[in-house]
């Protein structure tokens, strides 16, 4: 069986480990400041402050933005929970937004059109590693959080992705786009910002009392990080490799591929297509059966959003097929494209005989649906 995913680590990452629990130092220290200044330095902005996860980046970047109970933070419904679980940290509540069919990306129509007063902050994810389009958000002038987790190293017109926002978060979970176990880091321009998250990420040694976190990263979990960071052109090198061999069969193949926007550089973190082939029959048992027939190949195979935000806050009535659901109507594309989509695999440790094995699978799976 081929992973959906898997962490790329090698020799260098467990010795950099080796290396600092020799030093007998292992919680936050030197590591962890030699990783905030890398990253930041790769992303081409001022500063980092490691945390514990993109989670825990995310709920004190809102802090740090001044988002309080009763404020609305706007973000796409089609995206995981750690950005709802975030809003909700703070006591704030989701504007949820819908996507961009073509790019699956925030819809930056339907963020203007529901846009209120109280929307105090608006959180972008760049989904799959494709940027958003984030100038043009950037131009309705509420702050902005760039959530980078699926997209470190991308760049739009030319600027890495994570240099554009008032802040923007990353994830370091293992089966990210580089990976130190867990890990999160908030970098920005801003020193305010920076002081803020690094003032809250830790409890112990402050002359005053208010409420702050546990939120450390470990230097155990930076040595990984900074050894991970010089491998990460390579990465994303190797993705991008393997998504120009899936993009040139498949289009031969009349398989919808990722779309190429000339102003952003993908970093292929998911190669995603759509269950529907050209020539299709009328045959079809719904997203389920796809992702049943990648896994009797032995591809594993996933739908690349679990569950979209409206459809945990508002469970779907049955039959759940039907894109019903309160809220359901209000998110056509996010809807259609959670109907659609599967995720195939793609990370540097797949070999050549790997990728030719997807690609053999998924033109059989394509036959079959022809038929
Ligand atoms: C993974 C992910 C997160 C959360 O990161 P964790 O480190 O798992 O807390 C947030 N946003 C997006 C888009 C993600 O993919």
């Amino acid at each position: 069986m081929i992973f959906h995913s898997k962490p790329t680590l090698n020799k260098e990452d467990s010795s950099a480990v080796s290396r600092v629990i020799n030093s007998g130092y292992i919680s936050q220290g030197e590591a962890v400041k030699r990783f905030e200044l890398e990253l930041a330095e790769y992303i081409g902005v001022k500063g980092g402050a490691a945390v514990s996860s993109g989670t825990s980046a995310i709920h004190l970047s809102l802090i740090a933005l001044g988002v309080k109970e009763g404020d609305y933070v706007a973000i796409p419904t089609y995206v995981c929970p750690a950005l709802l679980n975030a809003i909700n940290y703070v006591g704030a509540n989701p504007l949820l937004i819908d996507i961009n069919p073509d790019s699956y990306n925030i819809s930056t129509t339907d963020l203007k059109k529901k846009l209120t007063k109280k929307t105090r902050a608006v959180i972008v994810p760049h989904i799959f590693g494709l940027p958003a389009d984030i100038k043009d958000i950037l131009s309705i002038g509420i702050p902005v959080i760039e959530d980078c987790a699926q997209s470190v190293g991308a760049s739009y017109k030319g600027k890495k992705v994570g240099s554009f926002g008032h802040c923007a978060i990353f994830s370091f979970y293992a089966t990210k786009v580089m990976t130190t176990g867990e890990g999160g880091m908030v970098v920005s321009n801003s020193d305010k910002i920076l002081e803020k998250v690094r003032d809250l990420r830790e409890y112990d040694h402050k002359p005053n009392y208010i409420v702050r976190y546990n939120y450390k990263m470990t230097d155990l979990q930076a040595a990984i990080g900074i050894s991970q960071l010089k491998r990460l052109d390579s990465f994303i090198y190797r993705r991008r490799e393997i998504a120009n061999l899936y993009s040139k069969r498949f289009s031969e193949l009349g398989i919808s591929i990722p779309k190429v926007y000339p102003e952003s550089e993908h970093i292929y973190f998911r190669y995603v297509i759509k269950n529907r082939v050209k020539g299709q029959g009328s045959r079809g048992k719904g997203l389920e059966g796809d992702l049943k027939f990648f896994e009797d190949n032995g591809v594993k195979c996933m739908r690349p959003v679990f569950k979209t935000i409206h459809r945990y806050l508002t469970p779907p009535p049955s039959p759940p097929s039907q894109g019903g659901g309160e809220l359901g109507g209000g998110f056509p594309e996010a809807e259609r494209t959670w109907n659609e989509l599967i995720s195939i695999p793609i990370y540097p440790s797949l070999t050549d005989g790997d990728v030719k094995k997807i690609v053999r699978v998924t033109e059989k799976w394509r036959e079959a649906k022809v038929e």
